[in-house]
């Protein structure tokens, strides 16, 4: 996969691309991800990319003229143009999963004011936002979107299984996760996961998931799937039982 993030600044952008995950994933071809200056496609002596809005009010939109002429030039058949903008649609981990199908992803990170609206009506394939806030520059989107993205794509994670267990991948939020030591001042880890049980393991986790969504997220239970015996649980904790409770119930199996 390619991805092209277009920036004013991309100074902003290169570090965070060489580093961890993300660098390791370009160093071993399994991304191809550059970084295009938006000032080299401005005409002009003096390479100007922003003016005046008409009708008034304060700050600079970024000009139609440089974006076209990069996209223009570094679209392959099939590109996807994609425009980050707070009035977008909202990115998810589903429109990360919808991306990742993609061949070839053009970002197009805004500054100032915002960008002449025919980027949005006639360049743009998406304009996506990645939060309801608004962010001085298009390029923590851009990162945002090439890393959750990327991590998506063949063999970038090492765990086979990770991305499946993972907040919203299920619908739901990921369960509590430990590692060593055991007991950590005073706070041990759940027992059932040094049980060794597959099975009770399974089901804590969707307990747990189930729980930490229900608290944090109940929004997400309508879109997640849950059996009736999940609402079920769900119903328990509005009557008040913990999931240590709702553990402490369960018939033991052998
Ligand atoms: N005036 C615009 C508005 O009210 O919608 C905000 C412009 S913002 C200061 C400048 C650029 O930052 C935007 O063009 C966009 O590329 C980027 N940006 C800021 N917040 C964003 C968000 N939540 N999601 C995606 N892009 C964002």
């Amino acid at each position: 996969m390619r991805i092209d993030i277009v920036t004013l600044f991309p100074g902003m952008v290169e570090p965070a691309l060489a580093e961890s995950m993300l660098g390791r994933a370009r160093a071993r071809g399994l991304v191809d991800i550059r970084v295009v200056n938006l000032r080299d496609y401005a005409e002009g002596k003096h390479r100007v990319t922003d003016d005046y809005q008409f009708g008034g009010g304060g700050g600079m939109v970024l000009k139609p003229e440089p974006l076209f002429a990069a996209v223009e030039a570094l679209r392959t058949p099939g590109a996807r143009v994609v425009l980050l903008d707070p009035r977008g649609r909202m990115f998810t981990q589903r429109v990360a999963a919808e991306l990742a199908r993609e061949a070839h992803l053009i970002l197009l990170a805004g500054r100032y004011e915002g960008v002449d609206e025919r980027v949005n009506e006639q360049l743009a394939d998406d304009a996506l936002s990645i939060g309801d806030y608004v962010l001085t520059g298009g390029e923590l989107p851009a990162l945002v979107v090439t890393d959750a993205v990327t991590r998506l794509l063949p063999g970038v994670l090492g765990a086979e299984g990770a991305v499946e267990r993972e907040s919203f991948a299920s619908g739901l939020l990921e369960p509590p996760q430990y590692t060593r030591p055991e007991e950590f001042r005073g706070a041990r880890v759940p027992a059932v996961l040094l049980s060794g049980d597959h099975a009770r393991i399974a089901r804590w986790r969707r307990v747990q998931a189930l729980w930490r969504t229900w608290r944090a997220r109940p929004e997400l239970l309508e879109g997640a799937g849950l059996t009736p015996e999940e609402w079920e649980l769900v119903d328990r904790f509005k009557r008040g039982e913990t999931p240590e409770q709702i553990e402490a119930s369960a018939p033991q199996e052998r």
